[in-house]
Formats: C-alpha cells, sequence, structure tokens
C-alpha cells in the first residue's frame, strides 16, 4: 500500500507547462510579467487593491508588522494556538508577542478574550502596534466581532490567512479582512508556489513601502543606493508560473478537499466522542476552504490518545498530525505573556489532523476514514 500523505502538493501537467513557459521566456530572474499577472490575479479573487507576491508568508508577516510600528518597546496580540512562523515574524521586529487563548469550536481565536487581553494591556501602559488574527486550518476567525472592536481602539489588523485562501465570512474573501493580509504559497498549503507568500492590503503607501523594503530599499538612483536597511523578500518568475497555474485550479482543489471534509463527516458521524473540528451540527462548511479537516477526541468517551492514535494510523501507512502545539507551551516562548485558560492547549492534546490533499483518491480518503473507525469507533 502506498503511504497516504496529510497534504502534498498537487502538480499535473498544468503546472508543468506554466514553468517551462516561465523558463522558455527567460524570465527566470527574480520579479518578470509572471509575478506581475499573478499578483493581479490573487488581488481580484480575494477583492483586494494591492498584491505583492514574496518569497514566503513569513516574509508577507514581517513587513506587515513592520508598517504598523511593530518593534522594541511594542507589543503584538496573537493566538498561542497558530504555526511558529505567525509568532517568529513578531519576534523578528523586536516587538514583544502577547498570546490568547482559542475557543472550543474551531480553535481560532476566543475575540472576546482577545478584546479583554488589549483592554488591560492598554490600561497597564502597554503599546499594542497591532492584532494579528490567524484564520486556522482554512476557517475565519470571528470579524463581525473583532473588527469594529479593534476600530474603537484604534488598532491595526494583520490577517495572518495563510492557510485560509479560498475561504470567506459572509461573502467577504479571506485575506481582505485586514489592513494588511497575508497568505502563503508554502508546499503543503491549499495552493503552492513551493515556496513563496502574499501581503495584501488596500492601502497604497503600505504597498509602496513594502515593495521598496522587499527589495534591499534600494533607491531611485542610477547606481545601487540604500539609505536604510531592507530584505531580499520577492518572488521569482518561475514560481509565480507555478502560482498561477495552481490558481486556475484552485476551485477545483478546494471542492476535492470539501469531498474529503464531507467523506470523514459522514463515516465518522456515528463515533461518539470524535468530532470534526470548526463544524458544527447542521454546518456543511460552505465558507471554509477546507484545507486540513481536523478531529477532536473527547477523553471522557475515547480512550486512546491523539499521540497513540497517530502512531496508530502511521503503522497502517497514513500520515496524521497533531494541531499546532500553542506557542506558549514552546519552549521558545516560555517566557511569553498567555491570557485565557487551557482551551488552546486541551484541542493540542485531543487534536488530530487528517489527510486531507486535494490529490488523493477517495479510496484513499476511505481508507483512512475506515482506519480511524477501527482504531476510535463502536465495536
Ligand atoms: C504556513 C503558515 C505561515 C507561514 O508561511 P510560509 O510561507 O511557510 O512562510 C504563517 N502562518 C500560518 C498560520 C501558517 O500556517
Amino acid at each position: 500500500m502506498t503511504r497516504i500523505h496529510l497534504s502534498r502538493a498537487d502538480i499535473t501537467k498544468v503546472e508543468e507547462n506554466y514553468v517551462l513557459e516561465a523558463l522558455r521566456s527567460g524570465w527566470v530572474a527574480p520579479l518578470g510579467p509572471m509575478v506581475d499577472q499573478f499578483e493581479h490575479d490573487i488581488a481580484e479573487r480575494v477583492g483586494v487593491r494591492h498584491a505583492l507576491a514574496l518569497s514566503s508568508g513569513t516574509a508577507a508577516l514581517h513587513l506587515a508588522l513592520l508598517h504598523f510600528g511593530a518593534g522594541p518597546g511594542k507589543v503584538v496580540v496573537l493566538p498561542s494556538m497558530t504555526f511558529a512562523a505567525s509568532a517568529n515574524a513578531v519576534l523578528y521586529t523586536g516587538a514583544k508577542p502577547i498570546f490568547v487563548d482559542s475557543q472550543q469550536s474551531d480553535a481560532n481565536i476566543d475575540v472576546a478574550l482577545l478584546i479583554e487581553t488589549i483592554d488591560d494591556l492598554q490600561s497597564t501602559g502597554q503599546d499594542v502596534a497591532c492584532v494579528m488574527a490567524v484564520d486556522l486550518f482554512g476557517r475565519c476567525v470571528d470579524y463581525t466581532a473583532l473588527r469594529p472592536a479593534l476600530q474603537r481602539r484604534g488598532i491595526p489588523l494583520v490577517e495572518d490567512a495563510a492557510e485560509a485562501l479560498g475561504a470567506s465570512q459572509q461573502g467577504q474573501s479571506a485575506g481582505s479582512f485586514g489592513s494588511a493580509s497575508v497568505l502563503s504559497f508554502n508546499g503543503n498549503k491549499i495552493m503552492t508556489t513551493s515556496g513563496g507568500g502574499m501581503l495584501l492590503s488596500d492601502d497604497a503607501d503600505l504597498m509602496a513601502r513594502a515593495r521598496y523594503l522587499s527589495t534591499q530599499a534600494r533607491q531611485p538612483a542610477p547606481w545601487y543606493e540604500h539609505t536604510e536597511m531592507g530584505f531580499n523578500y520577492r518572488m521569482s518568475n518561475v514560481l509565480a508560473a507555478l502560482g498561477l497555474a495552481q490558481h486556475s485550479r484552485l476551485d477545483e482543489m478546494i471542492k476535492r478537499r470539501r469531498a474529503h471534509r464531507d467523506h470523514y463527516a459522514k463515516a465518522l458521524r456515528p463515533v461518539e466522542g470524535v468530532r470534526l473540528l470548526g463544524r458544527s451540527a447542521g454546518d456543511d462548511d460552505a465558507d471554509d476552504n477546507c484545507w486540513l479537516t481536523c478531529i477532536v477526541l473527547d477523553p471522557e468517551r475515547i480512550s486512546i490518545s491523539a499521540t497513540d492514535l497517530i502512531r496508530r494510523l502511521d503503522m497502517q501507512d497514513i500520515e496524521a498530525r497533531h494541531l499546532w502545539k500553542p506557542m506558549h507551551l514552546q519552549p521558545l516562548y516560555r517566557d511569553g505573556r498567555m491570557y485565557g485558560g487551557d482551551t488552546s492547549a486541551a484541542l493540542f492534546a485531543n487534536g488530530i489532523t487528517l489527510p486531507s490533499g486535494s490529490e488523493l483518491t477517495e479510496a484513499e480518503v476511505s481508507r483512512v476514514a475506515h482506519s480511524v473507525l477501527a482504531i476510535v469507533g463502536p465495536e
């Protein structure tokens, strides 16, 4: 039996053709017409005015944070449960990350708690540069509650939509909720440029500044003139070609991931003590991009632990993983401040992500569902 992976790059002839076209066009250096086209197409899909293609999502987060003044003496508030890239970008700037707990339903940041956190920080004289919201596993944070609350307090929002391209909330696309928003095209994301990211915003000044910083802060002069420190963060034309190809197939790839989610939901419905993260009764995850399907075990009802379930699946050549280990539990962030209780820690202890890639066949998803059922299901 071939091994079933969590989320592999889904590469076809379409991708081959686009990349070949880029190579043959001679545009193999950084930048080029396919980068411009890629930025244009993603901005249009998401519904924002400007897009900047970058070497990674982490680079995009770094530039967004710099724009909002994150730096020494400032704090940035973000969820504890996220990929390390979100918090690391805060460290790059010299600001201090402040972590907030998750809500039970979908592991996204608890918005009420986030607002309390900001008020507490401000009342004790802390300088909050911005909030970074993360749309975990392809599902948007509750922006109807969050955005007005931040506006009233005059705090900018950075949306880390690295996992959420194609998701939406009340008809608005993920990647358009922040004053600056970030996408990732890393290898296992919903679409890939092998490695890459994008900064999105309606703010022309923000984008001009980010563009300048992303190309070593080169001044407009006939020679290489520099007055401040910049970065080498731009995307190459060859990788943008891969991005264009993947984008042409994105809707189809999301559809397949959604079908996998529906398959898992149906197969696992009879099991008491297992729930699909983010999916409540009567909900069909229509707004999710279904990047990864996660299940959460109820330790009162299911005797096997998440770690053992992952191990048992691995023995059957099925790759499953833990949810993101919360940042406040990471040795790197041991001294960081955390607001909230044990929700994200419990989700980490009891949650696993199931193989969800768009390249998986229905038979493979069915094999995973059967394996999970055989391990956790009723006799
Ligand atoms: C993948 C990811 C990133 C970073 O993107 P890279 O392109 O890998 O740098 C940031 N935040 C979250 C939540 C992610 O999942």
